[in-house]
């Protein structure tokens, strides 16, 4: 399908060049890595850790993995965070969300070292992007980014409508379309929860990000004609499959694909775009840390 856009494809194409910035690292005797903390025996964020251990192996990229028990307590993990924050072999630092209810999240968020803080979520962070000085771009939201710019979608002087406010996703995503900068200068919308008639404001939109997680919630009827539509969800929806069920985005894909432009698939849009950028952050982290300058992609 001519508009369908492959997020396996163009993450394969930036992790091959963050590759070059690699070897140019290692030349320098630096090899980045990144510390998973998992907190949780939620099968989804198992899953999660485990492709990010595996895109750090597939670059050599090293990856150091703490496992603690989802009823220990919440001390254990900030110790944990501190340990991992002393350390000078690690460079990028990323605890799964979401953490245990004992555990304090905006805590474990600003006790990470915001240089080594790959996701991008610590305060300084999250101010640094608002202010238009991004130091780590948060994975999801750049990853699309960089989807729209490989699609040809020009973001500048554009509508979108960002569907979602959420920390990771939603804000984010916002915050850099409205940035002034090549990649941003688009016209956002807001949507989320308490929005009336969502379809009258995804309708009027040139690119539509849907990051609700709620499955099939935007369908073809809201879609413009020629929109850019990026699929964030990830839902698992009950289905006769060998596992039970089945992984589902936000976007009813089949009535979309038709009066859309450009359109992402679930799996295979945006999730490798967040692991990508993800690996991006984590060289970003080692080339500074390490103060040795390396072209990225
Ligand atoms: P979240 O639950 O934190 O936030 C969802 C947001 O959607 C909220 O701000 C809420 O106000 C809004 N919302 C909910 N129902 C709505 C409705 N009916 N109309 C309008 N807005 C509505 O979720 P999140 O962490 O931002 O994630 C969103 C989805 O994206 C989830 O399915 C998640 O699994 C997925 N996700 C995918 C990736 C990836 O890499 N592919 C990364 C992060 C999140």
């Amino acid at each position: 399908d001519g508009n369908v856009l492959d997020g396996n494809a163009v993450s394969d194409r930036i992790r091959e060049d963050l590759r070059e910035s690699i070897d140019a690292l290692d030349d320098a005797g630096v090899t980045p890595s990144l510390a998973t903390v998992l907190m949780s025996t939620d099968p989804a964020s198992e899953t999660y850790v485990s492709m990010k251990q595996r895109a750090c192996d597939d670059l050599n990229i090293d990856s150091v993995h703490r496992e603690l028990d989802a009823d220990a307590p919440a001390a254990e993990l900030y110790d944990t965070i501190d340990d991992l924050n002393a350390d000078p072999d690690v460079d990028g630092i990323l605890v799964q969300m979401p953490v245990p209810d004992q555990v304090d999240k905006r805590r474990v968020l600003r006790s990470i070292d915001p240089a080594k803080d790959v996701d991008g979520f610590h305060p300084e962070n999250v101010g640094r992007l608002v202010a238009g000085d991004p130091r780590f771009k948060p994975c999801t939201p750049h990853g699309i980014q960089r989807l729209l710019d490989a699609a040809d979608v020009e973001t500048e002087g554009a509508h979108a409508v960002v569907v979602g406010r959420s920390d990771i996703v939603g804000k984010p995503m916002a915050n850099l379309l409205i940035q002034k900068a090549p990649d941003g200068n688009a016209t956002v919308t807001v949507c989320h929860s308490r929005t009336e008639d969502l379809a009258s404001m995804t309708r009027q939109a040139d690119i539509v990000i849907a990051a609700a997680g709620y499955p099939e919630l935007i369908d073809g009827s809201m879609i413009g004609d020629g929109a850019a539509v990026i699929d964030v969800g990830v839902n698992r929806v009950d289905a006769d499959t060998e596992k039970g069920y089945e992984l589902v985005g936000d976007v009813d894909f089949e009535s979309a694909k038709g009066p859309a432009d450009v359109i992402t698939p679930v799996p295979g849009g945006v999730g490798p775009m967040t692991i990508t950028m993800l690996l991006y952050n984590t060289v970003k982290a080692a080339s500074q840390q390490a103060d040795v300058s390396v072209e990225l992609p």
